[in-house]
């Protein structure tokens, strides 16, 4: 029996890296009878059976024959930090920082404008299954995890009832460093409806790489993240918007269903999960250019 499970375990560890979109469920149930014999249940992991439930309006019953659209006019937002500007502020950090109160005005204008917030997960689903989405849905993404997300981000959706998608990294979190999101804020933010995706183990550029440096890169932080979570990683946000072929191999294999780049853009589509396109929200992005970004 002991041998058995190791034998198992051996196998579990042989099958998380297999090469499959949809993973095997983390748990191999091991049912036990009375000859002694050992039954594996086994059974696939899927966006269906482990999605949380979402704020989307009102879903249509699922037709018999569902046709799949090729591509979604989905505008997906791209934030980094939401706060104050710290007085030793460079360039980067003034392009990269909204200010709490534009946020805020941003959020109100989703709202009184009729947009619902979707995830990635919402998206795939409707391009893979033709899941519905909402007349109007809109995608709210940060990059990098920074600490703001929590403390700033994260109170002001919830007053809005909006959902959004966090990318972070494993680095920062393990060390609990201060600017960054610990695993414990990640943990009541996805049981809150929030979304805690993957932008790598560290900030590197991932092109041309190893297969072993990218899977060290792409691997384990999405295993912690569903560790800590307990909601399932499946997309990614490449580091600086960079990426090669060997890399979207990599990640299709490690179960990933789709990333995010920083091209610009609106259309989302099948052929192209691995390269969706966002629009990048800067600290001088002004309400009305804001709003003429989302009339497409
Ligand atoms: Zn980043």
């Amino acid at each position: 029996m002991t041998h058995t499970i190791e034998l198992l375990h051996h196998l579990w560890q042989q099958a998380s890296h297999v090469i499959a979109p949809m993973r095997l469920l983390l748990a191999l149930t091991i049912v036990s009878s009375m000859s002694g014999s050992i039954v594996v249940q086994a059974r696939w992991e899927t966006p269906e059976t482990r999605r949380a439930p979402r704020r989307v309006s009102t879903p249509s019953p699922t037709p018999t024959a569902v046709v799949l659209p090729d591509e979604a006019q989905v505008p997906i937002l791209m934030y980094h930090y939401v706060s104050e500007l710290p007085p030793d502020a460079d360039s980067y950090r003034v392009d990269l920082t909204v200010k709490p109160e534009d946020f805020r005005a941003q959020l109100q204008y989703l709202a009184a404008a009729g947009f619902d917030t979707i995830t990635l997960d919402d998206l795939y689903l409707h391009l893979t299954k033709g899941h519905p989405l909402p007349n109007k849905p809109v995608i709210l993404t940060f990059d990098d995890g920074y600490r703001d997300a929590y403390e700033v981000v994260y109170p002001m959706l919830v007053e809005y009832g909006f959902t959004a998608t966090f990318f972070i990294l494993a680095t920062p979190a393990h060390f609990e460093s201060p600017q960054y999101l610990t695993w414990a804020q990640m943990k009541e933010m996805a049981d809150a409806g929030m979304a805690i995706q993957s932008h790598g183990r560290d900030h590197v550029d991932l092109r041309g790489r190893s297969y072993e440096y990218l899977v060290y890169q792409t691997v384990g932080v999405k295993e912690a993240i569903e560790y800590h979570t307990g909601q399932p990683a499946r997309f990614f946000c490449y580091p600086s918007g960079r990426y090669d072929d060997d890399l979207i191999a990599v990640l299709k294999s490690a179960g990933y269903l789709g990333a995010v780049t920083t091209e610009w853009g609106t259309t989302a589509s099948r052929a192209g999960l691995f390269e969706l396109p966002r629009l990048r929200i800067r600290g001088n992005t002004s309400l009305a250019a804001f709003a003429s970004m989302l009339k497409h």
